[in-house]
């Protein structure tokens, strides 16, 4: 029996390791596109970024535990190339490899925009790091979490930096219009220059182009306009890809339509069962590390493959404030209430936004689980 995983990051990971949990004693290749062992890429946007702040990206594992501990053969630096599923076998560096069970786990790619830096890897995180330590003036390209934390890191160290967000509000996808325009105000408190309703026409020499006309000096330009699910090797696959953004299209128990194939974390769409079935594809830690232990475990045992029915949840850490939400933003009416922002679908909560509450989010995560009441979930953040 060999279990192969495709992606060496944080779903990749967990996949493994649930698969040692579960004792699962075959053989385990773990297949990744990058050179390093599997590493925590929210510290790269957060701590990485400051002065003085560690030296390296560390993985989450010393190559000993991965190799001698958890048993997995190691293909580091070798993108899967192709994926045949009549031959259960995945291509890797011109050479096939088969496979019982496989987990994709391959996440997603930062978008680019010409002559801006992105950050998703460690090596953006370097040259990020390289430039704020030059005393970089900072220009970031889109009012999204990542954007923002690199905002946020600039501005710890002094440094003069402005936002372009094409959007009139910022976040309005990820959070819904009314927080969005509340979390805008941490960035005016902190002294950042954050432009609504401005796009970006142009980054070069000069600087960087608005559509005002006007052209902002900058030495450090970062993009953070979005990733998309590295879905390439799977094109020919005959799996489902979404029309949309070429995500794994998975039902709720991770299977990717194929026998023994499923997938997990920032690649996958997947339906939720909470809410109505609604298929979500999730650029979040601790749904890359649900999804990747739950489809390691599916994919070795596909008859004991359950629906997951997991509440989202996201951290993001801006000029000190540790902002969280879980469930989701798509709702009927959104009522600030007592500190916390809520969302509502019908007659239940369906989601919940808060600054600096880390012990009450976890108690609206609860809520949203167990379908609580609309009316319920207003009282408690009244009395909370
Ligand atoms: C800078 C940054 C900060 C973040 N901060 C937060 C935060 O504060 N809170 C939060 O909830 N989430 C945060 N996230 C999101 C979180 O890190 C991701 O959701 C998580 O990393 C997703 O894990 P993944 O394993 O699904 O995908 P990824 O981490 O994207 O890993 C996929 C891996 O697959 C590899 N790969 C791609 N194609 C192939 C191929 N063909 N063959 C082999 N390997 C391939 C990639 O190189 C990569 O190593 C942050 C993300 C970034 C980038």
């Amino acid at each position: 029996m060999t279990l192969v995983v495709v992606g060496a990051s944080l779903a990749g990971l967990r996949a493994v390791e649930s698969a040692r949990r579960t004792g699962y004693r075959g053989r385990i290749v773990l297949v990744g596109a990058e050179e390093h062992l599997p590493y925590d890429r929210p510290p790269l946007s957060k701590a990485f970024l400051d002065a003085g702040g560690p030296d390296h990206v560390r993985p989450f594992h010393p190559e000993t535990v991965l190799r001698d501990e958890l048993g997995v053969e190691l293909m580091l630096g070798t993108p899967a190339e192709s994926l045949d599923t009549d031959a259960c076998e995945v291509m890797v560096a011109g050479a096939a490899v088969g496979y019982d069970a496989l987990v994709i786990a391959t996440g997603a790619t930062a978008r680019r925009l010409p002559g801006a830096r992105t950050l998703r890897t460690a090596e953006d995180a370097v040259a990020v790091r390289a430039a704020l330590d030059d005393g970089a003036r900072t220009v970031v390209v889109g009012a999204g979490f990542i954007g923002s934390e690199v905002a946020s890191a600039a501005r710890k160290r002094g440094l003069p930096v402005t936002i372009v967000e094409a959007s009139a509000v910022p976040l309005a996808r990820a959070v819904g219009e009314v927080a969005g325009a509340e979390l805008a105000g941490l960035h005016h408190a902190a002294g950042t220059d954050l432009r609504l309703a401005t796009e970006v026409t142009a980054v070069d020499g000069g600087g960087v182009r608005l559509s005002t006309g006007e052209v902002l000096p900058a030495d450090l330009v970062v993009a953070g306009i979005g990733a998309a699910p590295a879905t390439g090797w799977l094109e020919d696959s005959g799996l489902t890809l979404h029309e949309r953004d070429r995500g794994v299209v998975c039902d709720a128990t991770l299977s990717a339509g194929v026998p023994g194939v499923y997938a997990a974390g920032d690649v996958a769409h997947v339906a939720n069962p909470l809410f109505d079935g609604e298929p979500m594809r999730l650029e979040h830690w601790t749904n890359a590390a649900e999804q990747g232990a739950a489809a390691a475990r599916h994919a070795l045992d596909p008859a004991a493959a359950r629906a997951l029915a997991a509440v989202p949840y996201f951290w993001s850490d801006w000029y000190g404030h540790r902002i969280q939400f879980v469930g989701t933003p798509r709702a009927d009416e959104v009522v600030s209430a007592g500190g916390v922002t809520l969302y509502r679908r019908g007659d239940r909560i369906a989601g919940a936004l808060t600054v600096d509450r880390p012990r009450e989010i976890m108690k609206y995560r609860r809520r949203i689980a167990g379908r609580a009441a609309w009316a319920e979930a207003l009282a408690f953040a009244g009395a909370a």
